[in-house]
């Protein structure tokens, strides 16, 4: 029995002895404490055996004085070291006083004891229950003393540690079981040997479990806990979403953040968390990277949240996989602000519609990836939307744009798309089996009854090109559509118009044109021909002034190829100053000649009367020139002079009343021919001969031109004839009444020199 006992403490020892290795190496802020802690518990254990083994008294007495001085200086070590754990400062000078000293006295006490007996002493026994010899020991009051020293530092550095037990937080109070409870057990099993007065100490078995205890708690077991402990409360408050996985995949944590990012409860977290791992490893081959990063969104909460995901394979340093982790980041509001963003950047704001840029990038995506479908680019344009503005306020204009986008909208085909390009033009790329140019028809028709309570009509027309080359650039697309409406200018019967090549080389030929045509005028490259307007008798009254433009490389180039786009870009107004006061120069020298019988007729267009003081511009030339406001005749057509007819009349009656005579150009080309003459009170009438081509009941027009020239005299007005190609022509036109005829018949028009010799030769 005593042999067993002593093997196990030898054994024991050997387990101390390690624990006191290790703490050595471990060089923690306990590691000496500990250390002092283990050596003297060392050597209570092998004065304890040295007693057992003992034979003589004296020796006896010697290893069991021994043994009792270390459970003094034991219990000291122990105290020492709970301060230091528990940081309680006992070491003030009278602490360290009073119990060192009492220490060393009662070791110097116990050690005399061998000689004096004055605290205990032994004597042979044998347990009859155990057949065991053993030194029983009798205590004398003074041992008493001791064991009350022992008490009382024992139970210091139990309150000690109770007290921080009770205080500390709950990650902390681990590390006090790991002392408090083998502590209790050795001083309980101690407590119980004395008072059974039992002959074996069992309570040095528990010395070990102390040190081991201690030592793992303190240098291993604490720390890390404590690390896991903080971390994890770290990890619990972070804003991203942390969610951990063993190498076995199952879910080992996930903060709070996580399950309301990923929208889990709590209860059934792991399930859903573990289930989602394992279908995100499918979806990317087996997740065999170490890294990856990428954005998802979840419904948590009734909303949808952007999530920037970032996945780890944790590796410990021998590179063996120890589980991985998703880092989740919410970035929701980045996300809906970048989109916001966005959307401001590539949408028009007061339509949402694409923007310029924004629609042109999109055409081009579009029709990249689906080249072979037929598709429209279309250009709608608002006529006189600066009108609109005007007349009934910027919030009316807006209205009509908005309509009219939704308009556009209205047509939500996939990869049909619909942008706003400028102020009134929008554009719409649209697949040709989708495009219905009738639907286009109406619901422009519909929109020109925006304006309420106004007889006034929006005019919307649409630019049609049927993309022939999907590789050209959606910009150059979209101008040639815009370039279908330009042509149609003044046109308001058409809302849809179709864009063809000749077009383009309008165009072209327009900027060639209008590049030009400033120099052109300066340089004197305008020449003024004149078409004589001749009596039955072939005699001249006069003639019409017509522009020829003698281009130094083209040669003469004819009105039709300069007139209209003069009148579009303004520059009309320079060619007609320019000629008119050709018109007046000639006038003055065939007044000079005695020449006053013959007239010349100047055009005035539309641009004219807007840009131009035309009653000072024609008063000043005749008083300039000297000559007979009668001589110079004023041509308008009578689409400019219905255009504006209020405006028209007053400029054109003052200029009656000056002197000067009136000639409606191009009568009966119009839509209200006979109406206008009921307001118009002009000089003459010049009825367009090409009027009478237009009709294939040739006797039933005759009638109609028979019934306006007379009708024109009885309202006190001369009528030329116009465009007179044929004798035949002339006949009846004379028969009807009609004396004065302009035409290829008689002449085209020539220059002045051509027309001064033919008609003025001769007569002189
Ligand atoms: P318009 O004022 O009606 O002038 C008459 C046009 O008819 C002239 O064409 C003339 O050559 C053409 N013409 C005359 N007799 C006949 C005929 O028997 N058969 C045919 N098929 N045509 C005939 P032109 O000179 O080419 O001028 C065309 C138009 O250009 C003019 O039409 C006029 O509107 C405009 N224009 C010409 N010069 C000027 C100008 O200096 N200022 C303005 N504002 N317009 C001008
Ligand atoms: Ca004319
Ligand atoms: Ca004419």
């Amino acid at each position: 029995m005593e042999t067993g006992y002593i093997a196990v403490l030898s054994a024991l020892l050997v387990v101390m002895a390690g624990c006191g290795i290790v703490t050595a190496k471990k060089k923690s802020e306990y590691s000496v404490p500990i250390l002092r802690l283990i050596v003297s518990g060392i050597v209570a254990v092998v004065s304890y055996i040295f007693f057992l083994l003992s034979d003589s008294l004296t020796e006896a007495m010697v290893f069991d004085g021994l043994y009792f001085v270390c459970t003094d200086w034991m219990l000291l070590c122990m105290l020492g070291y709970v301060c230091r754990y528990a940081d309680v400062r006992l070491h003030t000078p009278l602490f360290r006083i009073l119990f060192t000293g009492y220490a060393i006295t009662d070791t110097v006490s116990l050690l005399l004891n061998v000689r004096t007996g004055h605290m205990f002493r032994l004597e042979p026994a044998v347990h009859a229950g155990m057949g065991l010899t053993y030194w029983s020991a009798e205590f004398m009051p003074l041992h008493y003393w001791h064991l009350g020293f022992c008490y009382v530092l024992a139970a210091a550095a139990f309150a000690i540690l109770v007290w921080k037990l009770a205080r500390t937080s709950r990650i902390y109070r681990k590390m006090y079981y790991y002392t408090i409870v083998p502590f209790i057990t050795v001083l309980a099993v101690n407590a119980v040997c004395y008072s059974l007065d039992y002959p074996l100490d069992l309570s040095l078995f528990f010395y070990a479990v102390l040190a081991i205890c201690i030592c793992y708690g303190s240098l291993y077991a604490a720390p890390k806990g404590l690390l896991e402990g903080m971390l994890s409360h770290v990890v619990a408050d972070f804003s991203n979403g942390i969610v951990c996985y063993d190498f076995k995949e199952r879910c080992i944590y996930a903060n709070a953040r996580a399950c309301e990012m990923f929208g889990v409860e709590e209860g059934d977290k792991y399930s859903r968390l573990e289930q989602y791992y394992r279908d995100w490893k499918q979806q990317n081959h087996g997740g065999n990277e170490d890294y990856a990063q990428w954005e998802e969104e979840h419904e948590a909460d009734g909303s949808l949240r952007s999530l920037r995901m970032e996945y780890q394979r944790l590796k410990d340093d021998k590179n063996a996989v120890m589980g991985v982790f998703f880092k989740l980041t919410d970035m929701t509001d980045e996300v809906r602000r970048f989109r916001e963003e966005q959307y401001l950047a590539t949408h028009d704001r007061l339509t949402g519609l694409y923007n310029r840029e924004y629609f042109f990038q999109k055409a081009e995506q579009i029709l990249r990836r689906k080249p072979d479908v037929e598709r429209f680019m279309i250009c709608t344009n608002i006529k006189n939307f600066k009108l609109v503005n005007d007349l009934f306020g910027e919030e009316t204009g807006d209205r009509v744009l908005v309509d009219q986008a939704a308009m556009l909208k209205f047509s939500n085909y996939e990869d049909c798309i619909q942008g706003r390009i400028g102020a009134d033009r929008f554009a719409m790329l649209i697949a040709k089996e989708h495009f219905n140019a009738d639907l286009a028809e109406k619901s422009t028709g519909r929109l020109q009854y925006l304006i309420n309570d106004s007889n006034y009509k929006i005019h919307i027309v649409l630019g049609v090109y049927k993309i022939e080359d999907p590789g050209e650039a959606p910009q150059v697309m979209y101008d040639k559509a815009s370039m279908a409406i330009e042509s149609v200018q003044g046109d308001y019967q058409k809302n849809v118009v179709f864009y063809d090549t000749g077009m383009l080389n309008r165009l072209l030929h327009e900027k060639a044109v209008v590049g030009e045509f400033d120099s052109a005028i300066s340089g004197g490259q305008f020449q003024m021909y004149l078409q004589p307007l001749v009596g039955a008798d072939g005699k001249a009254r006069g003639g019409e002034a017509l522009a020829r433009w003698i281009h130094p490389a083209q040669g003469l180039i004819l009105p039709v190829n300069f007139i209209s786009v003069a009148e579009k870009t303004g520059l009309i107004i320079k060619l007609d100053e320019y000629m008119w006061e050709q018109a007046a120069g000639r006038l003055k020298k065939w007044k000079d000649l005695g020449r006053q019988d013959l007239s010349i007729s100047v055009n005035i267009s539309a641009k004219d009367f807007y840009y131009t003081d035309l009653y000072r511009k024609f008063t000043g030339l005749v008083e300039k020139y000297g000559i007979s406001p009668a001589n110079l005749k004023l041509e308008i057509t009578e689409t400019v002079l219905m255009a504006d007819l209020e405006m028209h009349m007053a400029v054109l009656t003052s200029l009656q009343e000056y002197g000067f005579q009136i000639e409606i150009d191009d009568f009966g080309s119009g839509y209200s021919s006979l109406n206008m003459l009921k307001d118009i009170k002009a000089d003459i009438l010049k009825i367009d001969m090409l009027f009478l081509k237009k009709t294939e009941n040739e006797a039933r027009s005759r009638v109609i031109l028979n019934s306006i020239i007379s009708m024109a005299r009885q309202l006190g007005m001369s009528v030329i004839a116009e465009g007179v190609e044929t004798g035949e022509q002339r006949d009846f036109l004379v028969e009807m009444g009609c004396e004065i005829f302009q035409g290829y018949y008689f002449s085209r028009p020539i220059s002045v020199e051509k027309f001064e010799n033919m008609y003025m030769v001769v007569q002189a």
